[in-house]
């Protein structure tokens, strides 16, 4: 899935409406964008740099953020802007083995290193664990040796930019103040930033979630649609990300060191909102939960790039949580940003290869709820039939689950091809899930 990664030096050779930001066009029908390192402007003898804006300082930007700083060479300026008064949107989150290499790479982040983690209010992660979803409870390995985290986003801008004014002080700048128009030229971006205007190369929007959803794809890959939130200080930590299945859908788990967050799905057509708290209450053993609630839809955007203006975050899609996707899908977004920049890819190259990769992980969703849990109620009936039907339709899942199969005879599965997660992920999940579409 992540071929997209080349080595910079190899590349030169060859839902709040408050985050509403219009973007308009001054491109005419079938415009040229001009790309790629050709294009590196000389003024008076000095080589003016070139300039990358990146909206947004939630996970998204920030890691966009990183990615840059670390791919593109001295000629660049990477800005970082945002509005200080709209809020992130803060929730401990789960990762994988992709964002710490990028840490790793472009923060000199060290998961052995205490320092760090607190610095993240960080944990170790070493999968996922699934409880009552079958009998008997199961990780979800990350696989090839790696180890994730689970952080605190509330705590990424501070750590990402000291560690960015440090170690890449000719890459990284910042601007702070309201994005109000975004304007695509054929050789530049302008950005108006309160009253002034600012000309880039290319931007990354990461400003959130959209205002409407007119230009996007809803998916129906999913039964839930809301997520109540409950942290608590007192838990035995243990290096996973819990998915608890429930009567009304699954909870998630997220270890903190401070704390440990809940999230408790449900779907607001099936469960009413005070059963859903009542359940979380008595799962929890608390006689309260905080009232903070998020109610979503799943879309993801068909357009990664418009002229030279990119998306990326909850701008470009969102998932519900299951098996910690987002951040997967945002390295990947980042490394075909980078490919379009440098001139390797078309428009039309770069918004297909982001549809293929996300449509997997929409049949990874219906893939573990189709098969439901140890709850029999209203919501897992539904939940089943409705995701059962909708894999039916799915060619692309149902290939390559073939494709396992025979490999799997014959003794190659790890030949397969990536599809969402990994071959022996799927192995693994399928076997416990009882499926069989790999195994006996
Ligand atoms: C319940 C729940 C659980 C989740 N759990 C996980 C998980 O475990 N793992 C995972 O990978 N993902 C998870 N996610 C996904 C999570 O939403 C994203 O990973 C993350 O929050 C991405 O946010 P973002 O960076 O796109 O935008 P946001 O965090 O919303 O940030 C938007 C940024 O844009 C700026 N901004 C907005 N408008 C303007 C403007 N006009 N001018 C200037 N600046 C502006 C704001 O200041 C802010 O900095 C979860 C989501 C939910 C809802």
């Amino acid at each position: 899935m992540f071929l997209f990664e080349k080595f910079k030096k190899m590349m030169l050779k060859t839902p709040t409406p408050d985050h509403q930001c219009p973007i308009s066009s001054e491109l005419e029908p079938e415009p040229k964008v001009e790309l790629g390192p050709q294009q590196e402007p000389e003024v008076s003898g000095l080589k003016k740099k070139r300039k990358l804006g990146v909206i947004g300082v939630g996970s998204a930007g920030l890691l966009s953020l990183v990615h840059f700083c670390t791919w593109l060479e001295e000629d660049w300026e990477i800005y970082s802007i945002h509005n200080p008064a709209k809020e992130i949107l803060g929730i401990g989150e789960s990762t994988n083995g992709e964002f710490v290499g990028l840490l790793e790479r472009g923060t000199h982040f060290c998961l052995g290193s205490q320092e760090d983690l607190k610095a993240l209010d960080a944990t170790i992660k070493f999968g996922s664990k699934f409880s009552g979803w079958r009998e008997a409870s199961w990780i979800n390995p990350l696989l090839d040796g790696n180890t994730a985290v689970h952080f605190n986003n509330y705590f990424f801008k501070d750590f990402i930019y000291s560690r960015l004014e440090k170690l890449w002080p000719k890459q990284f700048r910042f601007i702070e103040g309201d994005v109000k128009e975004l304007v695509n030229h054929s050789d530049r971006v302008t950005v108006t930033i309160d009253e002034s205007e600012h000309e880039f190369d290319f931007v990354i929007d990461c400003m959130g979630f959209p205002s409407n959803y007119d230009d996007y794809v809803i998916s129906d890959c999913t039964p839930v649609n809301r997520c109540l939130v409950h942290s608590i200080e007192d838990f035995e930590y243990e290096p996973f990300t819990d998915h608890i299945a429930h009567a009304h859908g699954w909870m998630f788990g997220v270890p903190l060191q401070s704390r440990k967050t809940y999230g408790y799905l449900y779907n607001d057509k099936i469960t009413a909102k005070e059963e859903a708290v009542e359940d979380m209450k008595r799962i929890l053993e608390v006689d309260e939960i905080e009232d903070k609630e998020y109610v979503f839809k799943c879309y993801y955007t068909p357009k990664l790039v418009e002229g030279r203006i990119f998306k990326n975050g909850n701008k470009a899609l969102f998932f519900e949580p299951l098996v910690a996707n987002s951040i997967a899908l945002y390295t990947y977004a980042m490394r075909l940003i980078y490919d379009r920049m440098m001139g390797n890819t078309t428009e039309e190259e770069t918004n297909t290869s982001f549809v293929d990769a996300v449509q997997p992980v929409e049949n990874i969703i219906s893939y573990y709820y189709q098969g439901g849990s140890t709850f029999e109620s209203a919501f897992w009936d539904h939940a089943t039939r409705h995701t059962k039907a909708r894999l039916e339709n799915q060619q692309a899942f149902k290939d390559m689950m073939a494709t396992y199969k025979n490999l799997k005879d014959r003794g190659i599965l790890n030949m397969g091809s990536i599809y969402g997660f990994k071959p022996l992920t799927w192995e693994i999940v399928d076997e416990q899930m009882g499926y069989g579409y790999i195994g006996k």
